[in-house]
């Protein structure tokens, strides 16, 4: 049952918070309901979450739009790739954009925002192929480069193990995104202050607070039968 895994969740986060040394109020959970209908969307709202997530744009508004009717105050993120034909469509309608990874995606993202839109870097911290995000070394130069676009402050730095990483390997990569999000934020840039770290999913969010995740994007450790 939903408010049954939420719990259990919600028990792991202060463990591992705990674990820590952090408040639990340092992390913030964020279920990812891409895999779950309108329902049971509905369900984990009323069960007590506040900020949710979808990683296609159609899905997106649909999601935003089936629940906005009885629920104004949720923080909606947007975690997937996203096409830049497909920014005018979704990105005035979010919260936080968790995939930021080219140059030709921030102006575009700076042509159609009606607002400074709150975005995470996402860096493929394991350099595998597969996956989104520019490498950790490029993530300095990429940042600074984003100072000429007004409608983008970098929140901070967001990235995906690899699915099959062991515990051990999973702390290395998260320990390293949060030494970037450090350095990045030390530099007290306006447009940049890079204070957050958006880490850890289902199989590896207590690794992930433990290095220092501020944003946990959880899906099937929620939704599950
Ligand atoms: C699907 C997805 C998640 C959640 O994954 P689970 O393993 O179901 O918790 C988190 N982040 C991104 C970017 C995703 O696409």
């Amino acid at each position: 049952m939903i408010s049954e895994n939420l719990r259990q969740v919600e028990q792991v986060i202060q463990n591992s918070c705990a674990l820590a040394s952090r408040k639990r109020d340092s992390v913030q959970l964020i279920a990812v309901t891409k895999a779950s209908d309108a329902r049971a969307t509905q369900d984990i709202i009323d069960a007590g979450i506040t900020h949710c997530a979808e990683n296609r744009v159609d899905a997106f508004l649909a999601k935003k739009a089936a629940v906005h009717a009885n629920e104004k105050n949720l923080t909606w993120h947007f975690i997937g790739n996203l096409q830049r034909r497909k920014v005018k469509q979704v990105i005035n309608e979010l919260d936080y954009f968790h995939a930021l990874d080219s140059l030709r995606l921030a102006a575009e993202i700076q042509k159609r925002a009606e607002h400074v839109i709150q975005c995470f870097v996402e860096v493929n911290v394991s350099g595998e192929d597969s996956k989104q995000g520019i490498s950790l070394t490029e993530v300095p130069e990429f940042i600074q480069q984003l100072a000429e676009y007004d409608r983008i402050c970098v929140v901070g730095l967001m990235m995906m193990a690899p699915f099959d990483s062991t515990v051990a390997q999973q702390h290395a990569l998260f320990h390293q995104l949060k030494q970037m999000q450090e350095q990045i934020a030390s530099q007290s840039l306006s447009y940049a202050p890079c204070t957050e770290l958006s880490m850890g999913m289902s199989n590896d969010y207590p690794v992930a607070i433990e290095e220092g995740a501020t944003f946990i994007r959880v899906g099937t450790a929620l939704f599950k039968e």
